[in-house]
């Protein structure tokens, strides 16, 4: 059989891309509405089939309210997990059930926020019970984090080290979680797990469902308490590099339908409600970091400097993550050149690309840095007083809106007392 080309990672043309720079200066962060609703729509789609099914965009990945009001029009609730993320959700029209909140070393008064919100509690840990009785009180419907500790495992892939992991409880504590909010008022329980980050593995999510849909049958038996659904949380990956593929979200969703068939019985309207938290696979692909080339140096290796820097985009200098990279007007060129693109931090770093092969590039042109719509500026600091960047939004009707200006010096001395 003839190995299929690699597949370009997702991208908008290049006229857009120069429509853009034109319009506002680099660098900033460029969102395609039309993507992220065609996300959402694959996502619906794909689990169509599972009783009240709701996705919680994780607010994390991409904290704009322009964003949020496309997962709010698309009918989406909200996965928050701070206060911010809160006021966000309560800005932007989200409320009650809309929110899924994401109990973690919660600062206590957060749950109360959360509470007169009527967000769905996902309680991480069993001396969680107290504080969210003396900080707005345990709801009627309350949602559980599983840890199972080890490696998960599908097949021979390792996909997971929940044992690693500081979120949720083990099985014992779940019971014993259960038993104590019963005896409080809870009436129905929900139950969540996150166990792999960016995975490409399609069994990723028919394995988590299979450990949530028998253990939240069990759980359900034992504690005598209904299970009214199970959060898939978010971990799907998309392809960051061009040999990638990315997740068919569809097969996904029917081998989870297999599963739940399998667990549950034929899918009555009765039965668990499935909702997902994803992140990077709503907005991941649809999103491009837009800067310009402003210097180039030959030392013993070729460096060309560009006017963003970690400050904008920091996952190839937190995790040396790989993000694809083309310059614009040149992508039939042969990247017969090998670069590190590097931002203007004292921090080593602080690059965007290591030993890339790149066409040759000339300072001023127009460099895209691919897949940046989740978990991109979002995760921004201003280490060395450089400031975090601008966002602008592709409308579906062609228009292009800022979104979010860049900060200036002002924002960086505003919290100085
Ligand atoms: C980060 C996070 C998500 C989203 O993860 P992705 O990998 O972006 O899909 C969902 N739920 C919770 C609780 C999270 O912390």
């Amino acid at each position: 059989m003839k190995e299929e080309p690699p597949m370009p990672n997702f991208s908008l043309p290049d006229d857009v891309f120069l429509r853009a720079a034109d319009t506002f200066p680099t660098p900033f962060h460029l969102y395609d509405e039309a993507g992220i609703r065609s996300a959402i729509r694959d996502v619906k789609e794909a689990f169509a089939w599972a009783p009240a099914f709701r996705e919680y965009f994780a607010v994390k990945a991409l904290p704009n309210p322009r964003v949020l009001e496309i997962f709010r029009s698309e009918n989406c609730g909200l996965d928050c997990s701070s206060l911010c993320e809160l006021i966000l959700a309560k800005r932007g029209g989200f409320s009650g059930k809309d929110i899924m909140f994401s109990a973690n070393a919660m600062p206590p008064g957060e749950y109360t926020m959360a509470r007169e919100m009527e967000a769905v509690i996902n309680l991480d840990d069993l001396t969680d019970i107290e504080t969210l009785l003396s900080h707005g009180g345990i709801p009627e419907e309350i949602c559980l984090r599983f840890n199972p500790g080890g490696e998960l495992k599908g097949g021979s892939a390792i996909m997971g080290q929940p044992g690693e992991s500081k979120y949720g409880m083990t099985r014992p504590q779940l019971s014993q979680a259960l038993g104590k909010l019963k005896a409080l008022g809870v009436k129905r329980f929900g139950l969540h797990a996150l166990l792999a980050s960016n995975s490409i593995d399609r069994e990723y999510y028919p394995t988590l469902a299979r450990l949530l849909f028998t253990l939240g049958r069990d759980l359900s038996g034992e504690a005598g308490l209904p299970l009214s659904f199970i959060n898939l949380s978010g971990g799907i990956g998309i392809p960051y590099r061009p040999e990638e593929k990315p997740n068919d979200i569809r097969a996904i969703g029917s081998a989870v339908k297999k599963v739940y068939e399998e667990v549950f019985g034929p899918v009555s309207p009765s039965g668990p409600a499935i909702c997902t938290e994803m992140g990077r696979f709503m907005t991941g692909p649809y999103g491009w970091l837009v800067t310009r080339a402003v210097h180039e140096k030959k030392i013993y290796k070729d460096y060309i400097g560009v006017d963003a820097c970690a400050s904008c985009l920091m996952r190839p200098a937190m995790y040396g993550a790989y993000h694809h990279i083309h310059v614009v007007g040149k992508r039939d060129k042969a990247p017969d050149h090998i670069y590190d693109v590097t931002g203007a931090l004292c921090e080593n770093n602080d690059k965007f690309a290591w030993d890339r092969p790149l066409p040759e590039i000339a300072v001023g042109d127009l460099i895209v840095i691919h897949d940046t719509g989740a978990h991109g500026l979002a995760m921004g600091y201003q280490y060395n007083g450089r400031l975090r960047c601008a966002e602008v939004l592709l409308k579906a009707d062609g228009e292009m809106r800022l979104i979010r200006r860049a900060e200036t010096p002002e924002d960086y001395f505003s919290t100085l007392v």
